[in-house]
């Protein structure tokens, strides 16, 4: 049985006071969250006093990060701000509502890659490309952003249909399991078997307490993408309630 990964996008849902309240209640149930894996995503002015609270070995994400290192870029936050474990780029929110397209999505992965932390890359398609029927061309462009070689760095490719996403609208596992077959065939023909074992795939999209059970049956699935279910601590609570390992 493989260990499967909770990264919880807390969007920005949680301000300091209530980010902290989160992790004291985290802290206070050590041997229900210890030894799982699990990243949480807080918003970036909330890292600091998340990571200096926390008691139990949970890793600690940005959930978006700048293309450059450092400089006059007024407002914006880069990855080498903050020891972190990982960075999510190309999240749809970043790409509809704040027009990120491919070209600054690579960049934006080239810089998480030239750092310490994990790039989790998000794709997915809306629901009007699902519709008239160009998902696959969609995810083929959004994944022609990878670097040729991954110089042995973890990835992670978290498939999020757009239209799942905060929708209570989720894909039936076929779908998913489909989805998830073209995305591994794609890394296939680009990586090597070395690299491969260094990828992994998650799926993202109202997953919630009643139906991770489900999902986790999928075979090609490692880990999950959780918004708005990951930023309530009783309804996170009753998601980890449920990993075996
Ligand atoms: C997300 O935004 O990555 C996400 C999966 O959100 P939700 O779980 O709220 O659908």
């Amino acid at each position: 049985m493989k260990k499967i990964t909770i990264a919880a996008n807390w969007k920005m849902y949680l301000d300091e006071v209530s980010s902290i309240d989160f992790i004291e209640k985290l802290n206070a149930e050590k041997e229900l969250f210890s030894n799982k894996d699990i990243i949480i995503f807080p918003s970036h002015t909330c890292i600091r006093s998340v990571k200096d609270r926390l008691n139990i070995d949970l890793k600690i994400g940005m959930q978006d990060c700048d293309i450059h290192n450092k400089g006059a870029y007024t407002g914006s936050t880069s990855i080498s701000s903050i020891d972190i474990h990982s960075c999510i780029v190309g999240h749809s929110e970043r790409r509809v509502i704040y027009k990120e397209n491919n070209e600054i999505i690579a960049e934006k992965l080239g810089a998480v890659l030239s750092s310490k932390a994990n790039p989790i890359l998000c794709i997915g398609e809306t629901l009007e490309e699902k519709n008239d029927n160009i998902t696959e061309s969609i995810i083929e462009s959004q994944l022609s952003i990878l670097p040729k070689d991954l110089n042995d760095r973890n990835l992670t490719i978290a498939y999020e249909p757009v239209w799942a996403i905060g929708s209570g609208d989720v894909p039936s596992n076929e779908y998913i399991h489909q989805m998830l077959s073209y995305v591994k065939n794609r890394l296939k023909s680009l990586y090597s078997d070395t690299d491969l074992d260094n990828i992994k795939l998650f799926y993202g999209g109202s997953v919630d307490a009643n139906n991770l059970n489900d999902l986790i049956g999928i075979e090609l699935i490692d880990g999950f993408l959780i918004g708005s279910a990951s930023a309530n601590f009783e309804k996170f609570k009753d998601i980890v309630k449920q990993l075996k390992l």
